[in-house]
């Protein structure tokens, strides 16, 4: 564990995971009456230990604990909000937005359930079923570290305010990286507690989940030209660094994900190609791992689904037994009117 002082009364805590990106900072806020947490960790014995060395070397006490906001419900934000809240004698309610206590409730709390839409979702995207099953159990693991779930839960509105750390932020709102992923922002200080919704050194997953709401692409892209007009000299993010230049990375975001959809479109030249094909020629992978196969896919069909929704590409399902499998090709009428208006 990490505790660093990043603003006046806001402290970074960043616990260790145990992935490839190793790390998630969480935030500790002091807010004069009491602590709010901002996102907990994923559950394991290192995060545990990591909070009571950071409670200890903040004096903090279980009474001190008034609430625990998380950003968005993904496995490294949202595992450990039940321990928290046990941890503070039930005193800290987890407040988040609508949609993610919907998307929270759905994949973590009937998990078995969602593990089979999982392995559907999958299929539908070319991967075989022995591989398919071992992506979605290798999934179960993070699924087990998200326990014991909140018992209680405040929702917190896009376009309201909340006090915290002394200061007033307005509450935003924006889809791509998850659904519902909720951004704080302070105008008076030009201060954004930036969820995993803008990362610098990495460019945050964008995902086509079972589930989840359509076009996550182009709602991310849609965020990105909203979030030029916010002011940030410094936004706090979920992992890697600092950022500094706001709209500098607004702007590389945008870039990789033209590029990428550049990639995805010449990948599809062949034709009646499965999500498995394209995402293997766009990571340049001779094969998918297990690891690689869940974000692979899912990232790429986000990108298939924009084109889809531009009209650039087409989509067909075909199958038997129940195993659809789509497969892309361009959408030739749709491509010949883009350049013939361009
Ligand atoms: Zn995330």
């Amino acid at each position: 564990m990490t505790l660093t002082t990043v603003a006046p009364h806001i402290y970074q805590v960043t616990l260790p995971l145990p992935f490839a990106l190793n790390h998630v900072h969480c935030y500790l806020l002091d807010d004069g009456d009491g602590w709010t947490a901002v996102d907990a960790g994923l559950h394991t014995s290192q995060t545990e230990a990591g909070w009571l060395a950071a409670f200890t070397e903040l004096g903090i006490t279980p009474a001190h604990l008034k609430r625990i906001i998380l950003t968005h419900t993904h496995p490294d934000h949202y595992g450990a909000a039940g321990w928290l809240e046990q941890w503070s004698d039930g005193r800290a309610a987890v407040h988040l937005s609508p949609r993610e206590a919907e998307v929270a409730s759905r994949t973590w709390g009937e998990w078995g359930q969602h593990e089979q839409l999982m392995v559907r979702h999958l299929l539908r995207a070319g991967l075989t079923p022995a591989m398919a099953q071992e992506v979605a159990e290798n999934t179960q693991f993070v699924a087990t570290r998200t326990r014991p779930h909140p018992t209680h839960h405040e929702l917190l509105q896009p376009g309201s305010r909340i006090e915290m750390a002394q200061r007033t932020f307005d509450i935003l709102s924006y889809a791509g990286h998850s659904d519902g992923q909720l951004l704080f922002h302070c105008s008076a200080e030009a201060l954004m507690l930036s969820g995993d919704h803008v990362l610098m050194d990495i460019t945050p997953n964008i995902s086509l989940w079972p589930g989840g709401w359509a076009n996550p692409l182009g709602r991310y892209l849609d965020s990105l030209r909203e979030l030029k007009a916010f002011e940030v000299a410094l936004a706090l993010p979920g992992h890697k660094r600092l950022i500094h230049d706001w709209h500098g990375r607004l702007a590389e975001l945008e870039k990789h994900h033209a590029e990428r959809l550049g990639h995805t479109l010449a990948a599809v030249q062949g034709g009646d190609s499965t999500t498995a094909e394209i995402a293997k020629t766009v990571f340049r992978l001779n094969h998918l791992t297990v690891h690689e196969a869940r974000f692979a896919i899912t990232e790429t069909l986000a990108h298939l689904e924009y084109l889809a929704h531009q009209g650039e590409i087409k989509e067909d399902e075909a199958g038997e037994m129940g195993l659809m499998v789509t497969r892309y090709s361009l959408f030739v009428i749709g491509c010949w009117l883009t350049k013939a208006m361009a």
